[in-house]
């Protein structure tokens, strides 16, 4: 049977096809089922996809798309690496090789945000809930930031009896990374990025402000969408995805909590999240 071939043959363009529409080549193909063609075949290829099918996210495909991406990725992180170490390259052959594992590294990364992305969007994720002390998280965000950034000044404001809450900690460190992190990618002209945190009821408000470009307010509501990133010259300068916000919003969504951005363009962002002392249910 070569069911599919003939579909693309028939709605193709010419001169490879006869340009048909897709209804008229379904059409051609079901009056040969049980001729030219299987009938099993035609039917499974031509019906229309059930309400279960049609409600299928997008993001299995990314999925399946992510976990086929992964096994060549660390063979090219790995290889690169390899190639990059041998004793007798010339300074450019091994310049070529430390950029190829630059840059397979940065798509593995992506790979696994778009992992983590779909897993939380298919409900896949379970918390590894600990008792977490949020002022311990800040400053291993710092530290971690800090390899990144020479011209900021980053710096803290705890307010008095913070308590301890339940939380996945390496997931909470996860959002604090990003947004440290974008706090600084966006304020490239340096300046204060403060993180505070704060005791609210039932549970601890973490905002981190920085002096940057700022958001304009109508692109506040799309922040965390994901693939979503402000449109501006600096945003074609940062090399980003749009993914990381989105993952943040999940984060702390599963854990019961709330993330948000205030920001004035020219003067700066605060992103804040509230996270309750204990996940609901948890
Ligand atoms: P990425 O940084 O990879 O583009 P994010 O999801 O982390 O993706 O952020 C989405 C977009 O939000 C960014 O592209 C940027 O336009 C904007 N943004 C995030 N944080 C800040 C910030 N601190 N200051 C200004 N803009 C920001």
């Amino acid at each position: 049977d070569y069911v599919a071939e003939d579909f693309i043959a028939l709605v193709s363009s010419p001169p490879w096809g006869q340009g048909a529409s897709r209804e008229e080549a379904l059409e051609q193909i079901r009056s040969e089922a049980g001729k030219l063609y299987d009938p099993a075949v035609v039917e499974a290829l031509t019906k229309s996809p059930t309400k279960e099918e049609e409600k299928r996210p997008e993001g299995e495909v990314l999925s399946t798309i992510s976990h086929e991406l992964r096994s060549p990725l660390s063979f090219l992180v790995g290889y690169s690496e390899l190639l990059a170490s041998q004793p007798d390259l010339s300074p450019e052959t091994r310049e070529r090789a430390q950029e190829i594992q630059a840059e397979a590294l940065r798509m593995s990364r992506l790979v696994e945000r778009l992992l983590e992305l779909s897993r939380f969007e298919a409900g896949k994720i379970k918390l590894k809930l600990q008792e977490v002390r949020p002022t311990e998280l800040i400053s291993r965000a710092i530290s971690k930031a800090r390899v990144f950034s020479s011209n900021h000044e980053i710096e803290v404001a705890f307010g008095e009896q913070l308590p301890t809450i339940q939380a996945d900690g390496e997931m909470v460190l996860e959002v604090l990374d990003n947004l440290l992190n974008n706090a600084i990618s966006y304020s490239p002209q340096g300046g204060r990025i403060l993180l505070s945190a704060q005791k609210r009821e039932e549970g601890v408000q973490i905002s981190i402000s920085d002096q940057g470009i700022g958001i304009p307010r109508e692109e506040l509501p799309k922040l965390f969408q994901r693939f979503y990133r402000v449109p501006g010259p600096l945003t074609d300068k940062v090399r980003g995805t749009g993914l990381g916000l989105s993952i943040c919003k999940h984060i702390i969504e599963t854990h019961g909590g709330r993330i948000w951005a205030e920001s004035t363009v020219g003067k700066g962002s605060t992103f804040s999240f509230f996270l309750p002392l204990r996940p609901p249910g948890g």
